[in-house]
This record gives structure tokens, C-alpha cells and sequence, in this order.
């Protein structure tokens, strides 16, 4: 029997977002890993083995689907939207780093899903038709400082910006500091867009100006979207042209 690892993106929610390519590894495969709400979108069937765990065990979770793989397991681990965004990927190939020189002959293939930012700025409009920058507000892996350099930065250079992981219960004062600093960076007219749970049916889209949000707006589920100074609404939708002024 021959192993691999697949490290698959289900895309933001819908099934329909699934890729195909996604779906023929997770119809082929022995055993599925991941964090527990994902590993519980894949359907069970006969032979088909799966390890729910909890959010913070991405390095055990990689070192366990690389160890199955080496005995002959045919692995897909599983994240939510891409896996190569904020997810398993890297984790993946740290595992790999710090294992034994013979996984680096395993078949490893990474397949790529429709990340967060993108289904919301498809629900948006088009907000991030130009320049932007993709920063996760969770200073778990990194110090608060350096998330507060980037996002002062990124909106003195005028990127627009999509936050991942925006606000949880642990972390409830982070966000509000950030949209202070967005609010100085970018200006208070600058339009903020708060998606959340996109393309599930508790799905929920509002766009206002910077100087009319609120730290409650965003939670786990929300991907929020911070355009330039050029983007703007056209009807109900908001895009940024693909030029600068
Ligand atoms: N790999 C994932 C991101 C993992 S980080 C991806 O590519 O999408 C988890 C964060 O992603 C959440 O806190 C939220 O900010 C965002 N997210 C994931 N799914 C989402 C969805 N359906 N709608 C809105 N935001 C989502």
C-alpha cells in the first residue's frame, strides 16, 4: 500500500465551493485530520477513519497525518477555505522539518480552496480589486506590536486589507485597538466590510464607513475587508477600481 498526504481547502462553507479535485482525495482517502468543526464537514463512509482535534495542535495534528501516511494511510487534513491561509499547510511542512529525512519521500500534495477573503469580497462586490494586504489579527503566533506595525503601515501605503481571525471572547480588545489605528492609517471615511459565515445560511454582509465601526461587528466566523481610498459603492455593491489616484 502506498500513503500519502493530501493537505485539502473545503472552501468557505457551501459544498458547491468545494473543489473537485478536493473532493477526489477526500473520496479516495483512509483517514481524515483536522480541526474538529472542518474533519465534520467531510461525510462519513465504510473505511473511512476520522480524527477530530482541538484548534491549537496544528504541529501534532501534522506529525500524526505524516506517521499515518508512512505506514501506507492515504491522509487528507483538512482546513477551512485555502490550507496554504493561516492554516495547515505550513503546518504541514514544519512537521515534516522536524521529522525523520524519510517523509521527505512521501507524497505530499497540497490542493487549494477558495480562502475567506475571496468568497467575501465576491459576495462584497469587488473589494479588493487592487493592491491588498491579507494580515491575521491573532496574536497568538505573533506579538500584538507586529500586528500593529503592519496594519499602520499597510494603511499608510494604501493597500486595502482583508483580517482574518478578528476578534474572540480571549481576545475582545484587540479589534477595537485596530480599528483605531485604521482609522488614523487610512481615515475615517473608508469603507469597512464585515462578512461573516459567508456562503452558509447564516451568512451575513455589512459594509460601513471606518468612522461608524464597532468592535462587536466582527467576531470568529467574520472576515472583514478594509478598502483603500478609492473604493467606493456603486448600488448595493462596493468595489475598488483597479487604478490609483
Ligand atoms: N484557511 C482559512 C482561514 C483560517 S483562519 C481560509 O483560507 O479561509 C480562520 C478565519 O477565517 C476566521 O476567523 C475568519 O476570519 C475567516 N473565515 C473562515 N471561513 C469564513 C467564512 N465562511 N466567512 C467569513 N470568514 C471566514
Amino acid at each position: 500500500m502506498t500513503g500519502w498526504v493530501v493537505v485539502a481547502g473545503l472552501g468557505p462553507g457551501r459544498e458547491t465551493l468545494v473543489t473537485p479535485e478536493v473532493q477526489a482525495a477526500l473520496s479516495e482517502a483512509t483517514d481524515i485530520v483536522g480541526y474538529i468543526p472542518y474533519v465534520r464537514r467531510v461525510k462519513d463512509r465504510p473505511g473511512l477513519t476520522k480524527y477530530e482535534t482541538d484548534n491549537r495542535v496544528e504541529l501534532e495534528r501534522a506529525t500524526h497525518a505524516l506517521e499515518m501516511a508512512a505506514e501506507g494511510a492515504r491522509v487528507v487534513v483538512v482546513s477551512s477555505g485555502d490550507p496554504g491561509v493561516f492554516a495547515m499547510a505550513s503546518a504541514l511542512f514544519e512537521a515534516l522539518e522536524a521529522g525523520p529525512p524519510a517523509w521527505l519521500d512521501l507524497d505530499i500534495r497540497v490542493l487549494p480552496g477558495i480562502t475567506a477573503m475571496l468568497a467575501a469580497a465576491a459576495r462584497i462586490g469587488a473589494p479588493l480589486g487592487h493592491d491588498f494586504a491579507a494580515i491575521n489579527l491573532s496574536d497568538n503566533l505573533k506579538p500584538w506590536d507586529l500586528i500593529e506595525h503592519r496594519l499602520r503601515l499597510a494603511g499608510q501605503a494604501g493597500f486595502a486589507m482583508a483580517f482574518y481571525n478578528p476578534r474572540s471572547a480571549s481576545r475582545p480588545l484587540q479589534f477595537a485597538r485596530a480599528l483605531e489605528i485604521l482609522r488614523e492609517a487610512c481615515g475615517a471615511q473608508t469603507l469597512i466590510s464585515f462578512a461573516r459565515a459567508v456562503s452558509t445560511a447564516e451568512e451575513r454582509v455589512t459594509t460601513v464607513k471606518l468612522e461608524e465601526a464597532t468592535p462587536e461587528m466582527a467576531d470568529m466566523r467574520t472576515v472583514v475587508i478594509v478598502g483603500n481610498r478609492d473604493t467606493r459603492r456603486v448600488g448595493r455593491y462596493v468595489y475598488t477600481p483597479r487604478s490609483a489616484s
